[in-house]
């Protein structure tokens, strides 16, 4: 029997982030259709890039212009959705708004939850999820009628399935919630940085980089690698860089192409975070460090020489 999937896509300024594509392709199977759901966005514009992952319906959510950024009123609408369309389970990104957004729908469907995946077979309704800081995965046999997975950003290679799509409007423009007003919204990052869960590469440092400033050198790197910048607990707890920049068990989770770390050692509570990375370059001055023997590749040397003549080597903008 056919099965309706929904799909929520994330939007950044207009544009589907990248890492929604691996989403997608994880919750392609065969005997189902795939419902992109998109919230206040505009289908056609997005409409071809979907059509190259294989969606074959999109829906076009509009909410009224106050209750747009009300999580509260984005959960019911998804909700409608769900239910106007028999979705039997819907897939979304464990991203900061997804963190925020799919136990909100959960509970108010009371339906299974499993957050952080990365394999799913929705046939079977097993999903696999990292569990205890990343020590052991779990295969978990969700059950119910409508079932809610949070994909882990950047862990699925997207691949390409072509198909055409047709447009569904819903009308969410009557959508409030009573219980949670949003007073004031504005962004806490206003430059152009890329997020730390969706780089594909990620320079992260640690204590060896001395201090805050420092963190400059390793930003400027980024750039030039058109990635982001991520930081270990020591780093955080100096007051060197920002919580958001934590990497590892009481950070975030991250999976990109390429995870350098400079001045990090390598404790598990950090590993717990970055060990799904496609390739870790450690850059550590102590060739005992137990990222030394955790990395693809290492440099043995101070960071704070090496990144700013890795900077020279990438060359000009
Ligand atoms: C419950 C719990 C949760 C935790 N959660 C997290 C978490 O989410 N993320 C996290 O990161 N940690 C976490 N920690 C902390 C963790 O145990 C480590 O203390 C921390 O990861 C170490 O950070 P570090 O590698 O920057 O510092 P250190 O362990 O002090 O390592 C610094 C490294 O820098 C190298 N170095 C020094 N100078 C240079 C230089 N100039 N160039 C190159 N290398 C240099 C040194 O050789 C050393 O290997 C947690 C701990 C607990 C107990």
């Amino acid at each position: 029997m056919m099965k309706n999937i929904g799909i929520i896509i994330e939007l950044d300024k207009g544009r589907i982030k990248e890492t929604n594509f691996g989403m997608i392709t994880l919750a392609r199977a065969k005997d189902t259709e795939l419902f992109a759901v998109v919230v206040d966005a505009d289908a056609e514009i997005v409409k071809e890039e979907l059509e190259s992952f294989g969606i074959t319906k999109i829906v076009e959510v509009s909410l009224a212009e106050d209750q747009q950024k009300n999580p509260v009123v984005r959960a019911k609408a998804i909700i409608n959705v769900i239910k106007e369309y028999n979705i039997c389970a819907v897939f979304g990104l464990s991203t900061a708004m997804g963190k925020d957004l799919l136990p909100r729908i959960a509970a108010l469907l009371k339906a299974s939850l499993v957050m952080d995946c990365y394999a799913v077979d929705i046939k079977q309704n097993l999903v696999k999820t990292s569990q205890y800081s990343g020590k052991t995965s779990a295969t978990i046999k969700a059950a119910g009628d409508v079932l809610i997975f949070g994909v882990r950003p950047n862990a699925i290679e997207p691949v390409k399935a072509s198909s055409l799509a047709e447009i569904l409007k819903f009308d969410g423009t009557s959508l409030i919630s009573k219980d949670l007003k949003v007073i004031k919204t504005g962004d806490t990052d206003t430059s152009e940085n890329i997020s730390l869960v969706e780089a594909d590469v990620i320079i992260a440092g640690g204590r060896g980089m001395k201090n805050g400033e420092n963190f400059t050198i390793l930003s400027k790197c980024a750039k030039k690698l058109n990635g982001a910048v991520g930081a270990s607990r020591v780093a955080v707890d100096a007051g060197w860089v920002p919580y958001s920049m934590q990497v590892g068990q009481t950070g975030e989770k991250v999976s990109p192409l390429v995870y350098i770390a400079c001045g990090i050692s390598g404790s598990v509570q950090h590993f717990a975070g970055m060990k799904t990375s496609g390739m870790v370059i450690a850059i550590n001055k102590d060739e005992n460090a137990a990222i030394m023997s955790n990395c693809d590749y290492y440099v043995k040397a101070d960071a704070l020489e090496i990144i700013p003549e890795l900077i020279k080597h990438l060359g000009n903008d």
